[in-house]
C-alpha cells in the first residue's frame, strides 16, 4: 500500500479551527498517513496582503498542532521566501517521496482558480486535490486536467480574516482558534 501524504498550504494568518477540522476530515476521509501544514511566505493570490511575520504564524501553528502525531509543519516556503508557488513545494515532495501518493488540500473557494496556478499541467500530474466545502461555495467541478474529490466534511464559517478583524476589535477568539493560539495572539498583541 502506498503511503498517502497530504499537503496543506495556506497563509495560516492565523491558523484556526476551520484549518484543524479540514485536516481531521482529510485524514479520516482520505485515509492520509501524514499531513504537512505548509505556511506560505507570500500567497500568489494575496499580492497586496502583508501577513503577520512568518515567525509569529509558525509560533501559532506549533501551538495549534502540539501533540498531534500525524501533523507536521514544513517551513520550506517560508525559508525560500518571496512568492510561494505550490508547484515548487509539490516538486520537492515528489522528489523526496517518490513512492507515496500526494494529496493537496484546498478550500472550495480555490477550485475555480486552479487553472491559473503555476505549472498547472505538472501540478495536476503530481497531486490529487482534496477539497473541503466552505459556506457559500457551491460544489465546483474540476477543470481538466485536475482531479480530486470533495470531502463530505461540513462547511464551517471560520476564516482567518474574521479572526484578524475580531482581534483588532478586541473581541474574544474562543472557539474559533485553539485556546493556546488565542492566548498567544493576546499576549503577543498580534493583529492589532
Ligand atoms: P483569509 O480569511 O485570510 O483569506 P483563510 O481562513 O481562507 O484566510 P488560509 O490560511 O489562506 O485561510 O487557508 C488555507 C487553506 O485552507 C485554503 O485552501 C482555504 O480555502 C482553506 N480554508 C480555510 N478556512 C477554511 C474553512 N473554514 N473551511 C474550509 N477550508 C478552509
Amino acid at each position: 500500500m502506498k503511503q498517502k501524504i497530504g499537503l496543506f498550504g495556506g497563509s495560516f494568518d492565523p491558523v484556526h479551527l476551520g484549518h484543524l477540522l479540514v485536516a481531521q476530515a482529510a485524514c479520516e476521509e482520505a485515509g492520509l498517513d501524514r499531513l504537512y501544514f505548509i505556511p506560505a511566505a507570500q500567497s500568489p493570490f494575496k499580492p497586496g496582503a502583508s501577513p503577520a511575520p512568518a515567525s509569529e504564524r509558525l509560533r501559532l501553528l506549533r501551538l495549534a498542532l502540539a501533540g498531534g502525531n500525524r501533523y507536521e509543519i514544513d517551513e520550506q516556503e517560508v525559508l525560500r521566501g518571496g512568492v510561494s508557488y505550490s508547484i515548487d513545494t509539490v516538486r520537492d515532495y515528489a522528489r523526496r517521496f517518490p513512492d507515496s501518493k500526494l494529496f493537496y488540500l484546498i478550500g472550495a473557494d480555490h477550485v475555480g482558480s486552479l487553472p491559473k496556478w503555476r505549472a498547472e499541467e505538472e501540478l495536476a500530474r503530481l497531486v490529487e486535490f482534496i477539497v473541503i466545502p466552505r459556506p457559500g461555495q457551491p460544489p465546483t467541478e474540476f477543470a481538466p486536467p485536475f482531479q480530486g474529490r470533495m470531502l463530505k466534511g461540513f462547511p464551517l464559517g471560520v476564516s482567518a480574516s474574521e479572526i484578524r478583524a475580531r482581534a483588532r476589535a478586541g473581541l474574544p477568539l474562543d472557539n474559533l482558534v485553539p485556546p493556546a493560539v488565542a492566548g498567544a495572539i493576546r499576549n503577543y498583541r498580534l493583529y492589532l
